[in-house]
């Protein structure tokens, strides 16, 4: 296909790394997201909102350090904080006041965060959540909407993409999967059923607090309240994952804005300010489980948790300029401002080329509905509520999206592969501009 081969002539830096990495890597990637044939883009460095690969093309960001980075690339402040904590050490085997200051911030940005713990990843996150709740309610079953991912750990991972939707994954007990309930996203009648028959075994329902994939099967408010409802009855423990949202749709996350406090909350990404790490916050009586005095006080024997990387000198210095800036200026809301403008600036290309898409979202996300099943759409009519997880999701590596991945790529936007992105505070007109410009050219390509 030409926009393949323009695609290759493009980025031959990027072709040769990718030949090298597959003697090193299964699939030539360290991340299953990063894989897309012919090759995936090698990077040579980032700043702020853009990009460069090994050939020197520069590209506007939409990667954004997996959701990682909302204040974009190597910010200042975030670098300046690591620099000097890397001359003072990088790791101490013991406490220090870093993670204390970072847990502080924490909790007075967070409104359900009593007590923490951190973790290395997003994933380590929800592992100790379910541990949590299952110590505590002495209950097995494990409630999850379809499509919602909480990381790869194996009480998790189940399907081939990683994105729950109920079939077994290779290497998994499949023993695991009898433990796990699931619904619909957005389904009242099937939650109030499930629960209704099920409740008083299941020990933790979990959720993506706006939706699977960054809000892309955006959840109605009124199902998330049902669910903290209904699992308030049954004494479920309920852990919003808020991996992507924290720090992202408010300061206090999802919960700020949704009005609703979940027993246990999962953080990572933007929490280290682009490093590893991640925590598992909420109610203290939960999270004294963790607690050696506290947990034989009550007579149970404490949950472990250990962690060489856990809250490092560097994570939280990173963590704690990012949260600093986040708390007190207004990037969280620029960066809404932006994916707000820009989405409706794509929007606008596609009404020109008379393109039967679509681009959503809310907060920063933009969302790039390709209408695989040909559903007669407006791109002003169009609204994601209406449709079903079926309809929203897009089958991995339809060729459709892999050819708006790379002709945008070709065109200097290296966007994420659902298709879409996180924005950062850093992108502004130029990066605007240059997106709609490149998403026009990438939408003639298709067509030609
Ligand atoms: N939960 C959600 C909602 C995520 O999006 C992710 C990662 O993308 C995770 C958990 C796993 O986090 P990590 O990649 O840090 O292990």
């Amino acid at each position: 296909s030409p926009i393949v081969s323009a695609f290759i002539a493009h980025t031959p830096g990027s072709a040769a790394a990718y030949e090298e990495a597959r003697t090193h890597f299964p699939g030539g990637v360290t991340h299953d997201a990063r894989y897309v044939r012919p090759h995936p883009l090698a990077i040579a460095r980032a700043a702020g909102p853009r990009k460069w690969d090994v050939d020197g093309n520069e590209y506007v960001d939409y990667a954004g350090g997996h959701g990682a980075l909302i204040l974009g690339h190597a910010h200042p402040a975030v670098t300046a904080a690591v620099a000097e904590q890397l001359a003072k050490g990088t790791h101490y085997g013991a406490n220090h006041t870093l993670e204390t200051r970072w847990a502080e911030l924490v909790k007075s940005m967070v409104p359900s965060a009593e007590m923490l713990r951190f973790t290395n990843s997003g994933t380590e996150a929800t592992l100790m959540a379910l541990r949590v709740a299952r110590a505590a309610t002495g209950r097995t079953k494990l409630l999850r909407l379809r499509g919602h991912f909480h990381g790869w750990h194996d009480h998790m991972a189940f399907g081939v993409t990683g994105h729950f939707d109920g079939t077994p994954t290779p290497g998994v007990l499949e023993a695991l999967t009898e433990n796990v309930l699931l619904v619909d996203p957005n389904d009242e009648a099937g939650l109030r059923a499930l629960m209704a028959a099920h409740g008083d075994e299941i020990a933790v329902a979990i959720l993506e607090p706006t939706g699977s994939s960054y809000g892309q099967v955006p959840l109605r408010d009124s199902f998330v309240h049902l669910l903290r409802e209904e699992t308030a009855k049954h004494g479920v423990v309920l852990v919003f994952d808020e991996v992507v949202t924290g720090f992202r749709v408010a300061r206090g996350g999802a919960q700020e804005v949704l009005g609703i406090r979940p027993d246990l909350t999962t953080l990572a990404k933007i929490l280290a300010g682009g490093l590893p790490g991640g925590a598992v916050v909420g109610r203290r009586d939960l999270l004294e489980l963790l607690d050696p005095e506290r947990a034989a006080a009550r007579g149970v024997e404490k949950i472990p948790h250990q962690g060489t990387y856990n809250a490092n000198p560097l994570s939280a210095a990173a963590g704690i300029a990012t949260l600093e800036i986040l708390r007190d200026t207004d990037a969280i809301a620029r960066a809404h401002a932006y994916a707000a403008e820009l989405r409706s600036a794509m929007n606008g290309v596609l009404e020109e080329l008379s393109v039967p898409w679509a681009v959503y979202g809310s907060n920063t996300g933009i969302h790039i509905f390709t209408n695989w099943k040909k559903l007669p759409i407006t791109p002003s009519s169009f609204d994601p509520l209406a449709l079903g997880y079926a309809d929203l999701k897009v089958p991995r590596g339809t060729q459709v999206v892999t050819k708006l991945l790379l002709a945008m790529r070709t065109h200097g936007v290296d966007f994420s592969p659902w298709p879409g992105g996180p924005v950062s505070a850093m992108h502004g007109p130029a990066e605007r501009d240059a997106t709609v410009a490149a998403f026009r050219a990438a939408l003639r390509d298709l067509r030609a």
